[in-house]
């Protein structure tokens, strides 16, 4: 059933409780990434515009349940002002007298921002009392950080038990859109892309996407496990030798279901990978198995050529795992070479996971993808088929 979202509500003149992702980058108490500010804004002009008193809450970083002033949120309350060309107000606990005052002040069409929601251990706790503090503040309620709707926190589902409606912003709205009702319903042929660093991560997800693909194209170190369980030799690769029999039953599973499952012919190999330096050492192109003493770091060029054919013949892509090391340039290649077949690509394209999305932008082709899902933890969640909590949580349409 589809979730309600902020345009099912009224809220001229009512205090509107707004969970959003304000976990930016912080400092010296300068933002150095307002990505997560300006994602929110469409959500928060549709309120204000509509005449809601609008009370946003957010966590930034890991203060551990007590204050810090390293992680106040009062840097955002400023640079939201400037966004949104009107005042916010600002208040120094998320609960309690200061906060409840605030929220009274409010006129219609006012902004409020509370001060970091993990100041106080209730939040992740879901503590009850916490939660129906914070609900004290507001009569209605929008989830519009999904980075965080796979936990049931008291922001996130303790508050919904004491305000009404609970309805999604945009933003989860569009991620609901792509990673949940397009990926259940995709158009054909769906190819899904799975990549990364290991087989453990992703079993669940490649498992729920068996179920809907009818193509998988695997790479990074994923790959060499998924090899190991053919009984290839991997050198010194990155593999989990102990998820062997995972990989072969998920092997198995495609076979069942008719869906084509491909692992890279070839494989860029290095002989000294120093990561943190940058370097790669003597490396080399192998087809097949890799002799030790020989790590495998991407994917090689046929590998690149006939995983970009089957991108191109698409008419839908999901993407998440990088192919190969793409933090060092030597490495980087097959990743970008597929960023660049799915941007040129006619599909849908969704891109999921945090470093899925840091690799598209740097390969400079994240202006041509049709979604790329701003939760990392939770949208790998979501795609394994999971309930997020902070989305069950809201009233159905
Ligand atoms: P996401 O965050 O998109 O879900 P993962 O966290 O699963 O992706 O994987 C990303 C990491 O996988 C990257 O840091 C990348 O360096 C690593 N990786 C990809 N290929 C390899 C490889 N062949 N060997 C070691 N690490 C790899
Ligand atoms: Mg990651």
């Amino acid at each position: 059933m589809a979730t309600k979202t902020i345009k099912d509500m009224e809220c001229r003149g009512k205090r509107v409780l707004v969970r959003v992702d304000f976990n930016v980058p912080v400092e010296n108490g300068a933002i150095s990434d307002d990505t997560r500010i300006e994602a929110a804004l469409p959500t928060i002009r549709h309120l204000v515009e509509r005449g809601g008193r609008v009370i946003l809450m957010s966590h930034l970083g890991r203060p551990k349940g007590k204050r810090d002033e390293a992680y106040s949120l009062a840097p955002v309350a400023a640079a939201l002002s400037e966004k949104l060309g009107q005042p916010v107000a600002f208040a120094n606990d998320c609960v309690g007298e200061e906060a409840a005052s605030a929220a009274d002040a409010l006129g219609d069409g006012e902004v409020l921002l509370l001060e970091n929601l993990r100041f106080h251990k209730g939040e992740t706790d879901n503590d009850a009392a916490f939660a129906k503090d914070l609900a004290s503040l507001a009569e209605m309620y929008v989830n519009d950080a999904f980075g965080t709707a796979h936990r049931a926190h008291a922001s996130t589902e303790g508050v919904t038990h004491h305000l009404s409606p609970c309805v999604c912003g945009f933003l989860i709205e569009k991620e609901l859109k792509f990673l949940g009702d397009w990926t259940s319903r995709p158009e054909r042929p769906f190819v899904v892309i799975l990549g990364g660093a290991k087989v453990s991560d992703k079993i669940s997800v490649i498992d729920a996407l068996l179920e809907k693909a009818d193509t998988i194209l695997i790479g990074g170190a994923m790959a060499y496990t998924f090899r190991l369980a053919l009984g290839g030799k991997v050198g010194d690769s990155l593999a989990e030798p102990d998820k062997v029999e995972t990989a072969r039953a998920a092997l198995e599973k495609a076979k069942k279901n008719g869906v084509t499952f491909l692992l890279p012919e070839d494989n860029l190999v290095c002989g000294d990978l120093d990561f943190k330096g940058g370097s790669l050492g003597e490396t080399k192109i192998i087809e097949g198995d890799i002799e030790d003493g020989w790590e495998g770091v991407d994917i090689g060029p046929k590998t690149i050529e006939r995983y970009s054919a089957a991108v191109r013949d698409a008419a839908t892509v999901l993407w998440n795992g990088p192919m190969g090391i793409f933090e060092i340039a030597a490495s980087a290649k097959g990743t970008f070479a597929i960023a660049e077949a799915v941007a040129a690509s006619d599909c849908v394209s969704i891109i999921g996971g945090g470093d899925s999305v840091k690799a598209i932008k740097q390969s400079g082709h994240s202006a041509n993808v049709s979604f790329m899902s701003t939760g990392g933890g939770a949208s790998l969640e979501f795609l394994e088929g999971k309930q997020l909590p902070g989305v069950v949580a809201l009233d159905k349409a």
